[in-house]
């Protein structure tokens, strides 16, 4: 009997042992999602965990910490687009399973890819004639494109040095200083020296006459920026055609241009049509775009544009045979997603050239606007010129006390980001704030975007100056002779530059400039 209790007893508590663990189990079901245990211990970052985690748990943790991240209709650091129609969210989302490379089993991707080649050759004024095809692919961003674009540049240009019996080990590529990380990222890639053209105080861009005498027989090409990353500027593409073909003229040489119109692509031919910087000029060999720009469609498309086929040698080119059909192929990486594509395509028809040309049109406007407001308030410089991309880059008059560093850290107060970043040689004592204007930057915006300029400036105002607090500490700290000579405004503003750029570069490895 005592015995038998006494078994009882431990089976009872075994069943109670068993029963609370089927209760803490069903907790995630039962309880409230965030007080579940897979919400209650933190993350795995490193291995993957043992065990499975419920998909409501799964997406609520990663959908929570997500929400950390800035917003992207306010950033105003990017070029990139960040709102669509949602009828074209609907046709991605569709495809999100499609990959771009089954030409075989998506042959309609592939012929929306065709057409958007096409379409954007011709708005570029390729030389083509009626019913032929333009020579060109998409690609993942401009940056793949121009890596595409240069290897045909340098492969062309070794194919016709070894003709010569010469030497074809050292090639080289000119550009100016502003030029985006992309193209210091193909030099180093595929080995080809970068040689760069400097800007200076108040010259932002490449200067033509410079550039092509930096020219020599081992130049690849000349790479123009229309619409430089810093303040959206043109680059004089026509006059570097000009000055280039008199150069080639005189040394046999036939050096050609590229034009990186990453951003300016789509903003030229619909508010500047009679603006020549494309394949209406004759050494003008290929041309980039980011279709995620101003080409209006979310990250992850580019596209690549040659002149004719001459421009893209043959062996770059893989042949893919489908429907009896040949499907050339020229890109650095195998598998990728369709929607882009088919979303290019949809902007295209959707848009076509009356819709770009107002969007782009309202975009100058709201530019217009940002910027008459930062004069008003009579503390910037305008670095940003009015034709040009639709941006506004400015600096502080007088940056002494305060600088853009700390304006751009307000504004995140209020939710805006805005980058601040300083030029390249020789005009790095120069510190910049960039509002890139995209479709989605609505009218209100602005306005406000320059009353919360005008309120940081205020807080600013009433802040004692940071910086030049911490030079004197530092100075007194290492013991540095307080000589009162009198500095220039130009060295003050170098210093307090020079030890920001240290501060903020100690503080984040990126400028958040793309
Ligand atoms: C954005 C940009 C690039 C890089 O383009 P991705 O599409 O982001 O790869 C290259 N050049 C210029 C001038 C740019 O503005």
């Amino acid at each position: 009997m005592v015995k038998s209790s006494c078994n009882d007893a431990l089976i009872n508590s075994r069943l109670h042992m068993v029963l609370s663990k089927a209760v803490s189990q069903s907790d995630d079901s039962v309880h409230s999602m965030f007080a579940s245990r897979y919400c209650r211990t933190s993350l795995p970052k490193f291995k993957m965990p043992e065990n499975s985690t419920p998909k409501e748990a799964a997406y609520q943790i990663i959908n929570d910490e997500l929400m950390l991240d800035g917003n992207p209709r306010l950033n105003l650091a990017s070029f990139v687009t960040t709102w669509m129609e949602p009828e074209c969210d609907k046709l991605m989302m569709d495809a999100i399973n499609k990959n771009y490379v089954d030409m075989d089993e998506y042959p309609v991707t592939t012929e929306l890819q065709n057409r958007c080649v096409n379409m954007i050759a011709h708005l570029f004024n390729a030389p083509l004639t009626e019913g032929e095809a333009a020579v060109g692919c998409g690609t993942v961003g401009s940056s793949e494109a121009i890596m595409l674009a240069g290897l045909a540049f340098k492969r062309r240009w070794q194919n016709k040095m070894r003709e010569q019996g010469k030497p074809c080990d050292k090639p080289n590529i000119v550009t100016g200083a502003n030029v985006q990380v992309c193209w210091e990222k193909f030099a180093r890639y595929f080995e080809v020296e970068l040689k760069e053209v400097k800007l200076r105080e108040g010259y932002y861009v490449m200067d033509p006459e410079k550039a092509v005498e930096m020219v020599d027989k081992n130049t690849i090409c000349v790479a123009a920026i229309l619409g430089s990353t810093l303040n959206g500027e043109f680059e004089d593409v026509k006059l570097l055609n000009d000055l280039l073909l008199e150069k080639n003229k005189e040394t046999g040489w036939d050096t050609p241009i590229h034009v990186d119109a990453a951003s300016g692509g789509f903003i030229a031919p619909f508010l500047y049509p009679d603006l020549e910087w494309d394949f209406r000029l004759p050494l003008v060999k290929s041309i980039n775009v980011s279709g995620h720009k101003y080409g209006l469609v979310y990250a992850g498309i580019g596209w690549v544009i040659w002149r004719s086929k001459e421009d893209l040698p043959e062996e770059l080119i893989f042949h893919i045979n489908y429907l009896g059909a040949d499907q050339p192929t020229f890109t650095l990486n195998f598998s990728k997603g369709s929607s882009q594509i088919i979303a290019q395509y949809y902007q295209l028809i959707r848009l076509g050239y009356e819709g770009y040309k107002n969007i782009m049109e309202n975009c100058q406007e709201n530019a217009q606007v940002l910027k008459e407001g930062l004069e008003k308030s009579g503390r910037f410089n305008i670095v940003s010129r009015d034709i040009g991309v639709p941006l506004v880059a400015f600096s502080l008059k007088d940056n002494s006390s305060h600088n853009e560093f700390e304006v751009a850290d307000m504004l995140r107060r209020f939710g805006w980001i805005v980058p601040a970043y300083t030029m390249p040689p020789d005009a790095q004592h120069i510190t910049v704030l960039r509002v890139v204007i995209r479709e989605d930057f609505s009218r209100a915006l602005a306005e406000r975007l320059v009353n919360d300029i005008e309120k940081v400036l205020h807080d600013l105002d009433a802040l004692p100056a940071k910086i030049s607090a911490k030079l004197a500490i530092a100075d007194e700290q290492s013991g540095v002779a307080h000589v009162h000579l009198k500095k220039t405004d130009l060295e003050v503003q170098r210093e307090i530059t020079t030890a920001w750029k240290k501060f903020v570069a100690d503080k984040k490895k990126t400028n958040g400039v793309c």
